[in-house]
Formats: C-alpha cells, structure tokens, sequence
C-alpha cells in the first residue's frame, strides 16, 4: 500500500512555515520596542513600584492554550504590554529600595539586545575569540575597580550564589590532600570539611555546603560585634577547636556588604587567622566590593587582594542588566584544576596563549556576558560610575539623617553603604508605663511589619526588611540609576505618613495592652 502523499504546501493553502522574519518586519517591530521602552521609562515615576496581585487572577489573566498557528507580533506585544509589565514589581523604578538594587542602564539595555543578536557562546577562546578577550578586559577593569591583582583567573557568572559555590568548590579541592575529582569527598580516613562564615553571611553559603555535600551542620556561624561583623578571635578560637578534634577547615567565607545590615567583616584581621592556619580564605563582596571606586568610601573600605578568591556584582552595583557576576581567584590554575575536562569533542588544542571558559567553571555553554559590562563602563567611565555610586551614598546619609533627628525613627547598624535599615519606635510607646520592655518590643516589632506591608502595597515604594538585634527593621537599599533626592524624600514622607496612621490605629486596643 502506498503512503499517503506529503501535504503540497506550494499552493498556498497551508502557508510556508519556515524561516524568520523578514529584516524589514524586524526593524518595524524593532522600533516599536524600543518606544515601548522609551514610553516605559518616561512614565516610571507614574506607575506603582509594585502592585499587590491576586496570584489565581494574575495567572488566569495570562492562561493560554498553546499557540498551533503563529499571531501577529502586534498582539503579543499588546499582551505583553497589558497583562505582563503591569503584573511586574518595577525593579528600574527609581523607588525600589528592596534587597538590593540590580537596576539597568540603558547603555546595559541596548548590549542586551545586540547580544541576543550575536548570541556568542563564550565556552571556548575558538567558539568566541572577541567575547573571550572581551570578557578579560572587563574582568581586569573590574579588578582595577575593585583593587584585586589583575592577574588572577577570573570569569563572568550567574550571579555571586554560584560565584560563591565554585569558589568553595576550588576551596574544597585544594584542602583535601588527596584528588577529590577521582575519589569524591567520602571514603576512608577522608576528614569531615567545616565552613567557617559570619553569622550575618549570605544564605548561598549555605547553599554550596549543601550542594557540595559538606551538609549545614559543617557551616560554623561565627558570632559577629555589635556592629555585626565577624569576630575574627572567635574564628581562630573555632578552627583551632576544629582542628584539635579532627575536622578540616575548608574555607572561611567573609562578608563585604552583609545582606541584612551592609557590614563589612574586617578582612586583614581575618586574612591573618586564616593565614595562621593555612586556610582558603573567600571574599563575598557581591554588594560592597564595588564601592571601592566611590571617593566618598575611600579609606572606608578594606583590601579585597586578601582573598584567594572573591566575588562581585555588577548586577548589583553598577547597573549592569541581569545577570553579570564576576568571580576571581589569585590562587592560579585552582578554578581550572577543579573543574577542568575535555571530551573529546570539545578539543581545540589548547595552545597556552588562550583561554577557554568552560574550564573554569561547571558551565558549558555561556552567553556572551562581557559586551554589557563593557557598554556600560565605557559609556559612563570609571569617573562616571563613581559619581553615580557616590550619589546613592549621599542620599542614604540625608535618609540616615532624617530619621535620626526624628524622635520616633532610629536608625540601627548604620552601614558605610548605601543601605539604610530604619526601624519606627514611636515615643508613646516607650512612654507607657503599662507595657513591659518585652511588650514594648512586641508592639515595635508589629508596626513596622504593618508599614512594611502598608507602604509596599501602596505602590509609591517598595522596601523589604531584616530582623536584626533591635528586632523588626525597614530595610531601604538605595542604587537605581534613577533615583533622584525628591525621589528619596517622597519615600521618608509617605513612610511618615503610614506609620503615624498605622500607630493611630493600634493605640488602644488589645493589640496594644495585650489580651486582658
Ligand atoms: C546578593 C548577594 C549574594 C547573592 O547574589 P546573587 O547574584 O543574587 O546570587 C550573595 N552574597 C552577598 C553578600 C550578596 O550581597
């Protein structure tokens, strides 16, 4: 029996579905893009930072079936600009304070788009020469900025969790004294890895000893000062204890730029205990490391070429798009011996004069991350840049001001960045003789959750928060490439504005004096 003959397509009843779009189509709906972006930019100021959406609703309102038949571009783009971007939190709005900013320049917008363009994968010196060389000309500006040796093997990556977990991974291999890529960590005589970090470290420390398999119960928090810095004689006291009974310093993590209060660990002092005992010592400086180019910070900040590997973030500071980390190592060659292996299929022959990305790292296949970090520093300059970063600081020292010399604000853990934790302790509450310190705190603590959640769903800010020794606190990170003095002082009013109405509201009743 014969098979049923192909469908003939040529007559037209079933279109050609082959091939992309014409350049022509391209460029018109290129342009319609861009004005959506222009048009999005222009009225930032005007729509809420974020607004609080039912999640069945959100998700309904963007249930499809699966397209058979392409639409017009026109329709996607009406979408997108209708259900999508209105559903969004505005991470480029210039009132976003929350976390921390990782807000786009254009410069970063428009490398975006010719990257997706190119779409390079930077995994070998012969898959992407240009973006290779590219990508160590920037790391090396971006250890100029941040004084580590320019020498040191570095690379771009998904953002400073992952920088974290190959650091620690290269930190591993070089501790243990027998070749862990063959055998693994376990097996007999193998010691048992500890993680030394602040208790004030990044979670993804946490997260590496889980997925190297060092387990959580080897991360040793050590305690921090009162200004929520490691304690380095508590460090040594916890590795010499370590080391008496058998356990193997892996690496101690410290923190430049801590995430709840921006702390800095004090990193000389640190980089001598670890020197002491021969131990990795890794520098997570994600959100601080940057800030070394500020000449408000100058003198302020500590020397970062005490790592023998370090991390930091452009997403985070310098207005580079999503995603665009830099990890480095001065400790030559350990990134490589880690995570080095070439199938066969992927030798180029190597010839020492190159370097092929994909040995330093887990990941193979890369995107060509380098072009947004080089657009965006060389459109603004180092100088550029520094006045921008510098600006965020002043305006956090107005912030920081303001609620200091306002009677009902405090401002705990004051940071040399520009990250401002605030916390409402309102007179009439310290004041009552009815209320037990411990109440007083509970009250404390519950009003600024309620501002917290008052001021987000209002749409003019979006902040996020921290519990820290003082308790509940506001956390306002200011960074946005955007933001502006008015912008800052509109956010301190309307904080103002809601918690006065949110006291009001709780003075008198139970949740005040308590249940009776
Ligand atoms: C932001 C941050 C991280 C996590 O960074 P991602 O890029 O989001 O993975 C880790 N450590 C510190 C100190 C940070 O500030």
């Amino acid at each position: 029996m014969l098979s049923a003959p192909l469908p003939d397509n040529r007559d037209g009843e079933i279109p050609e579905q082959v091939g992309d779009w014409e350049l022509d189509l391209f460029e018109k709906h290129g342009r319609e893009v861009i004005s959506l972006i222009r048009g999005h930019f222009e009225k930032i100021r005007d729509v809420p930072v974020a607004v609080p959406r039912d999640p069945r609703e959100q998700k309904s309102a963007l249930e499809a079936e699966l397209p058979e038949a392409g639409e017009s571009f026109e329709r996607v783009l009406a979408d997108t600009r209708e259900k999508v971007v209105p559903g969004l939190v505005q991470w480029n709005h210039p009132s976003f304070h929350a976390y921390f900013p990782t807000s786009a320049s254009l410069p970063g917008v428009l490398a975006e788009t010719l990257t997706a363009a190119l779409n390079v994968n930077s995994m070998l010196w012969q898959t992407s020469p240009a973006a290779s060389a590219l990508e160590l000309v920037v790391l090396r500006w971006l250890a100029t900025m941040t004084g580590y040796p320019e020498d040191a093997d570095g690379l771009l990556v998904t953002g400073a969790s992952l920088a974290n977990l190959y650091a620690l991974a290269a930190a591993r291999d070089h501790a243990l004294d027998f070749d862990v890529r063959e055998r693994g960590t376990g097996g007999p005589g193998a010691p048992t890895l500890r993680i030394y970090a602040s208790d004030q470290a990044h979670s993804s420390v946490d997260k590496a000893a889980i997925t190297l398999g060092t387990g959580l119960a080897n991360v040793v928090k050590v305690p921090s000062d009162e200004e929520y810095r490691m304690r380095p004689d508590l460090l040594d006291e916890a590795i010499r204890h370590d080391l008496a009974a058998g356990f193997r310093p892996l690496a101690v993590v410290a923190t430049v730029g801590t995430t709840a209060v921006g702390a800095a660990d004090p990193l000389e002092r640190i980089a001598e205990v670890c020197g002491r005992h021969g131990v990795w010592l890794h520098v997570d400086a994600a959100y601080g490391g940057l800030f070394r180019i500020a000449p408000s910070l100058a003198g302020a900040l500590e020397d970062l070429a005490v790592g023998d590997s370090m991390v930091v973030n452009p997403q985070k500071t310098l207005f580079v798009p999503l995603d665009s980390t830099a990890l480095y190592c001065r400790r030559r060659g350990a990134l490589a011996r880690t995570f080095r292996l070439v199938p066969e299929y992927l030798n180029s022959g190597h010839d020492g004069e190159t370097s092929d990305f994909m040995d330093l790292s887990p990941q193979l296949g890369r995107g060509f991350r380098a072009l947004k970090v080089w657009w965006v520093i060389r459109t603004f300059g180092r100088a550029g840049l520094a006045s921008r970063l510098d600006r965020s600081v002043e305006m956090a020292d107005w912030l920081r001001q303001c609620a200091s010399r306002h009677f009902d604000w405090t401002c705990p853990a004051p940071s040399a960045y520009p990250l401002v934790c605030l916390r409402y302790e309102p007179e009439v509450v310290h004041a009552d003789p009815r209320l037990s310190e411990a109440r007083k705190r509970e009250i404390i603590d519950a009003l600024n959750a309620r501002i917290l959640r008052k001021v987000n769903a209002s749409g003019t800010a979006f902040l996020s928060h921290a519990v820290i020794r003082d308790g509940y606190v506001l956390r306002l990170s200011i960074g946005n490439i955007r933001t502006v003095r008015d912008d800052v002082e509109r956010v301190w009013h309307e904080l103002n504005r809601i918690a006065e109405a949110e006291l009001a509201d709780l003075t008198g009743t139970t949740a005040w004096t308590g249940p009776a």
